[in-house]
């Protein structure tokens, strides 16, 4: 089991950017050459292959790769049972159910009877089955949104970040069906291989890092308590003697989302020189 593994990446479109920078941040040495089909790791035993994001499942489930970066919810369309390695934080959307405006439906389990077009029909099928609710389902590439402008569909089922796509064609957004990010997948039993766990325990080092920030700063031994109070650490915090009589230093780390509420409230207790600092892999 020393052979080289190929991870699938996505060639182009929103995936690719975030993909490349992950793994390069993971640690994985490459240099991309235009329009190379596959590029080698230098320091890992792994070849990137670069392939369209919605048939990366398919080249995983195939043998044509045995690891590959995509979306959950083409994951979910290609309906396998390959395994999530890692979630990887990025290309958060969510597949939505969404009706024009005017029309009744307040939730998926009205849409009884509809029509419903989708680029992600078999996903959209197994849903509705799943839950005993008849709908057509009229598979499109693209442009999905429209498809009820056209007469085509009674609803969508389509992706959205913000949806303001949705919103400027007159939809209604009713429902969810899959919250998505990128993931990185595998393929058993080749997941066992030696190249794999130091790839995944990299791959989501750094995804944990990106949320958390390291926190470092000088209080009045006093503060201490309630400083510490307000920091929900990783484990315990630093806490060491400074120089200066009185005086202590405390290092933690802190989800990056808190920080803006938190700052404030820990000068506003004393703290002071108080430094952030990214963190590049973090295992907690
Ligand atoms: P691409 O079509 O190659 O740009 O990538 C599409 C994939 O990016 C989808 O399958 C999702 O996993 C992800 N994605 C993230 N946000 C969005 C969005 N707002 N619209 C469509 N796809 C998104």
């Amino acid at each position: 089991m020393s052979e080289r593994l190929t991870l699938a990446v996505p060639n182009k479109g929103r995936l690719r950017e975030p993909s490349l920078e992950l793994l390069t941040e993971a640690g994985l040495a490459f240099e991309l050459t235009e329009r190379a089909l596959s590029v080698p790791v230098g320091n890992v035993e792994l070849d990137l292959l670069f392939v369209r994001t919605d048939d990366i499942p398919e080249m995983v489930a195939d043998g044509a790769a045995e690891l590959g970066i995509t979306g959950l919810d083409l994951l979910g369309e290609h309906g396998g049972e390959l395994p999530v390695l890692a979630e990887l934080g990025f290309g958060r959307c969510r597949l939505a159910v969404a009706v024009p405006a005017e029309l009744a439906p307040e939730k998926p389990e009205d849409l009884v009877g509809m029509r419903v077009a989708t680029a992600h029909p078999r996903l959209v099928e197994r849903w509705f089955d799943d839950r005993a609710i008849p709908v057509t389902v009229i598979p499109l590439r693209g442009s999905v949104e429209v498809a009820p402008k056209l007469g085509l569909a009674d609803a969508v089922v389509d992706l959205v970040s913000s949806g303001s796509t949705l919103r400027v064609n007159g939809l209604r957004v009713v429902g969810t069906l899959v919250e998505s990010q990128a993931v990185l997948i595998g393929r058993s039993p080749q997941t066992e291989h030696p190249t794999v766990t130091p790839l995944v325990t990299a791959v989501r080092a750094v995804v944990a890092a990106r949320r958390q920030r390291y926190l470092l700063l000088n209080a009045p031994a006093g503060a201490v308590e309630t400083i510490v109070g307000l920091i929900p650490g990783l484990e315990a915090p630093t806490v060491v003697p400074l120089a200066e009589p009185g005086w202590v230093a405390i290092h933690s780390v802190v989800e990056a989302d808190h920080l803006w509420e938190l700052l404030p409230r820990l000068e506003a207790s004393g703290g002071r020189g108080i430094l952030v600092l990214r963190i590049e892999q973090m295992i907690p």
